[in-house]
């Protein structure tokens, strides 16, 4: 069923979720960029702003139609909420010290195709196995999604050629396509889920959709689709890449790359971590604390008395080949879903397409 919501009505289905005990995480201008943050009322969202990227660059821009989600992804994920930077897996006290978890559950705002992919990933490698995550199943446990449809697509973006955008097609409870311009502003808002249908129902600016506004909705996403800026190319990347271990690809990209891990950072899916234990000095109390890591750190691979990948280029390959091919063996899906954030977020404007493409077009 679709309705159709103006401003009003989207401040009205904030309202429901926050008062159905939600904390509400949505695109914040920070830092200057757009970011996830906490928001409690359609105010925070980033009104009128937009982004341009490429490789190696991102600047934030004003958009005269005053939308609300008229940019491309920005630095971070919802992996920020539900696969944090650092968290403490256990923690001992003295009795009676005992700390309290009370955080409500999420909901998160404008999270766009791709990005419903990587959780859809992340799911697999914290949840599918035999041994689920507990602190990634606390945080994903009843997450509320509103998704976004893109109205725009930037230079990185390649979620076509990953089939993973730009139209949200599973993971979400409510997906919304904002429209401006003739007819007024206003968001076609799709249900996912009997709960985004409680939660529409509950939101009384929402209306039936007519036909006008549904076949707007469609013309917007299908003009993304066109705006694509970059593709992965149609290859079996697979066999390209376990074919091509030793391809002289790898040292050129090694002679650029800075090894800072910064696309593993941005990256929505990639989730390698390190453990380090701590205690006080009075001995009172010990935690076990968790971080995200990245390939591209010597630590990372060290094994029994040194590190395994001492080169750039052994740490680069490491991390598009796993992204792309050895993940698929292990997840049954691949690692990347074509948001573009590895290309913007890298200081040397490396790009996991052109580097495929180099590959494939030697081979
Ligand atoms: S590819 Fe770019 S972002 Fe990634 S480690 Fe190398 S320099 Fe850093
Ligand atoms: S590898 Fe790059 S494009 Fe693919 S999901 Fe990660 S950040 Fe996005």
């Amino acid at each position: 069923m679709r309705y159709v919501l103006d401003l009003g009505g989207l401040g009205q289905l904030l309202a429901a979720l926050r008062q159905r005990g939600f904390r509400l995480i949505g695109p914040v201008v920070a830092d200057g960029a757009i970011c996830y943050g906490e928001i409690t009322s359609a105010a925070d969202l980033p009104a009128g702003w937009t982004d341009e990227q490429d490789g190696g660059t991102y600047r934030l821009k004003r958009r005269d139609d005053g939308a609300l989600f008229g940019y491309n992804v920005g630095p971070q994920s919802p992996k920020k909420y539900l696969f944090p930077a650092s968290a403490t897996l256990w923690r001992s006290h003295p009795p009676g010290t005992a700390d309290t978890d009370d955080e409500k559950p999420f909901a998160f705002i404008g999270v766009r195709s791709c990005e419903l992919h990587a959780i859809a990933v992340q799911d697999r490698v914290f949840l599918g196995g035999q041994h689920p995550d507990p602190l990634y199943a606390a945080r994903r446990d009843g997450a509320f999604i509103v998704a976004v449809n893109c109205g725009q697509a930037a230079r990185t973006c390649f979620c076509v050629s990953m089939s993973a955008g730009p139209k949200a097609d599973a993971g979400f409870d409510l997906a919304l396509t904002e429209l401006t311009g003739e007819g007024g502003h206003r968001f076609l808002a799709e249900t996912g889920t009997p709960r985004g249908e409680e939660v529409i129902a509950d939101t009384p600016g929402a209306q039936p959709a007519s036909p006008r506004d549904a076949t707007a909705a469609d013309q917007i996403i299908e003009r993304t689709a066109a705006q694509m800026g970059r593709a992965m190319p149609a290859v079996d990347l697979r066999d390209l890449l376990y074919g091509n271990l030793e391809h002289p690809r790898w040292d050129d990209v090694a002679a650029r790359c800075l090894t800072c891990g910064n696309c593993t950072m941005a990256c929505p899916t990639c989730f390698c971590f390190s453990v380090e234990d701590v205690t006080d000095l009075a001995g009172r109390a010990a935690e076990r604390n968790r971080s995200w890591d990245s390939c591209f750190t010597l630590d990372h691979s060290y094994i029994h008395g040194g590190p395994v990948r001492t080169s750039a280029r052994s740490r680069y390959r490491q991390w598009m080949t796993h992204k792309l091919a050895t993940w698929t063996g292990q997840f049954g899906t691949s690692g990347c879903v074509g948001c573009g954030r590895c290309i913007t977020w890298c200081p040397a404007g490396i790009d996991i397409t052109e580097e495929v493409a180099a590959i494939a077009a030697d081979t």
